[in-house]
């Protein structure tokens, strides 16, 4: 099939080149032209595994091409997916200024029956204003033309988003309309080989399912943070506490890991899109409310943990003079992600104490540099050379290399054997019986 999408981001690249791989001719759009020139020059502009690969290979095959020009890509494919940024608003909603914009753009160039399709996350009731843009478009050239809208949300997770798009666990298709459905399944087809989870649903329902999702695993999330932070005044320990409630089919374990408060491009914003939703159908959500405020909380936990240590002797800038390591920055492991990611929150909050800050990062320190500049120094390549002489390290990010460290190494490095995890990477007693003072979340000493 003749595919374009357009925006070339996380998901729009992933996106493009997995259905390029299955056989597709896809053209990437973006209004990034630097983006696209390095593109088409084999430069990938985000960290994925396992993507530069594929990229290469089926950009050498002639099955996928980056272009900025959006009408003539448009002319050429029966299918344009739009997966441009849904950023929050200023009120929490979803911004659609990018999806309608590329909705009139495509009205505005299309010439015979198009199947539109938004991949981007956009709240209940976005498949009916796109529809609007383009007749609205076709209204002003004078021309009447079929299309289709179709909601098809994403569910990749960054890090893994090649293996989450290849071998997905479901594939969600809002239609209104029995034919595309049906093309749609043709081309998600290759990718059924794991489950054949295709679920075909109305519009408004698939809009919803993504949000849902998010909002349910933004939930997990909170809960176990509160638990740990519970567990942690009653010396109960929470890694046996999620081993007993995940033993429950009903509970399952995943995501049920305590941590420094969830981040990236997609919850936080998804929560926010989905309480101001409710909000305009005159709902209070507050169970997302509170998920939401959970949240906040906690990624001002590890900075508070580190001020209790040294003490707060009541100056204004009670951590002068120290200086923290950090491992990890991007909102997670395997990308180099660092939208709303809890680390800007807890390295600010060791600034504005007065702490020096040295990171380390495999792949995010070109993104955080964005958001620290020169406030703070950098390494990518060696994770000890920041903790020398340094008056404690804190774990932030849980990449690999962090959960199997040289102990003898960092305790030579620092001016003291002082640890702050933020994801519960190291196991207590051991911790002690090899001479770290180790804070985690919600754990007994002897856990
Ligand atoms: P992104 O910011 O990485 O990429 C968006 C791209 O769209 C950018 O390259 C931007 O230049 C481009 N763009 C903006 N306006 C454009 C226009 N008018 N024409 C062409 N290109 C344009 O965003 P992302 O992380 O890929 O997310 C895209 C959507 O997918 C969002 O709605 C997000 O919520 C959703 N989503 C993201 C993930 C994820 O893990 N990142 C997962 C599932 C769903």
């Amino acid at each position: 099939m003749r595919i374009c999408v357009i925006g070339t981001g996380y998901v729009g690249l992933v996106a493009g080149t997995c259905f390029a791989e299955s056989g597709n001719n896809v053209i990437c759009v973006d209004v990034d032209e630097a983006k696209i020139e390095g593109l088409r020059n084999g430069v990938i502009p985000i960290y994925e595994p396992g993507l530069k690969e594929l990229v290469h290979r089926n950009s050498a095959e002639g099955r996928l091409s980056f272009t900025t020009d959006l009408a003539a890509a448009v002319k050429e494919s029966l299918i344009s997916f739009i997966a441009v940024g849904t950023p929050p608003g200023e009120d929490g909603s979803a911004d659609l200024k990018h999806v309608l914009g590329v909705a009139r753009e495509i009205g505005r160039h299309m010439e015979g029956f198009k199947i539109i399709v938004d991949k981007s996350t956009v709240p209940v009731g976005t498949a009916d204003k796109v529809r609007q843009a383009v007749q609205g478009e076709l209204d002003r050239r004078g021309v009447s033309l079929e299309f289709d809208v179709v909601s098809n949300p994403e569910f990749l997770k960054e890090g893994a988003a090649i293996d989450d798009f290849m071998k997905p666990d479901r594939v969600v298709i809002g239609a209104d309309n029995v034919r595309t459905a049906e093309i749609m399944k043709e081309l998600y087809s290759p990718f059924m080989r794991k489950t054949n989870r295709l679920i075909v649903m109305d519009i408004r329902s698939a809009e919803m399912t993504k949000y849902a999702a998010n909002a349910m695993l933004a939930t997990r999330i909170s809960f176990m943070n509160q638990i740990a932070n519970l567990c942690e005044l009653m010396n109960a320990d929470v890694s046996a506490v999620r081993e007993g409630i995940g033993s429950d089919s009903r509970i399952g374990y995943d995501f049920l890991f305590p941590g420094v408060g969830y981040g990236g491009s997609c919850f936080p914003k998804d929560v926010k899109a989905l309480i101001k939703t409710a909000e305009e159908c005159g709902y209070d959500f507050l169970l997302l409310k509170s998920v939401e405020q959970v949240n906040e909380r906690q990624k001002r936990l590890l900075p508070e943990k580190i001020l209790g240590y040294f003490g707060n002797n009541g100056a204004s800038r009670p951590l002068a003079g120290k200086t923290i390591a950090v491992w990890g920055l991007s909102f997670k492991p395997r990308t180099d992600d660092m939208r709303e990611a809890p680390s800007i929150v807890i390295i600010e909050r060791l600034l504005e104490l007065g702490a020096t800050v040295r990171a380390h990062d495999p792949e995010a320190v070109r993104e955080a540099r964005k958001f620290f500049g020169d406030r703070i120094t950098y390494s990518s390549s060696n994770q000890y050379d920041i903790l020398a002489e340094a008056d404690a390290l804190a774990i932030i990010t849980e990449w690999n290399e962090y959960r199997n460290p040289d102990f003898e190494r960092i305790r030579a490095l620092l001016r003291q054997p002082v640890i702050f995890d933020g994801r519960n990477l190291y196991k207590p007693a051991r911790m002690q019986e090899i001479g770290f003072e180790y804070f985690s979340l919600g754990r007994t000493p002897t856990g």
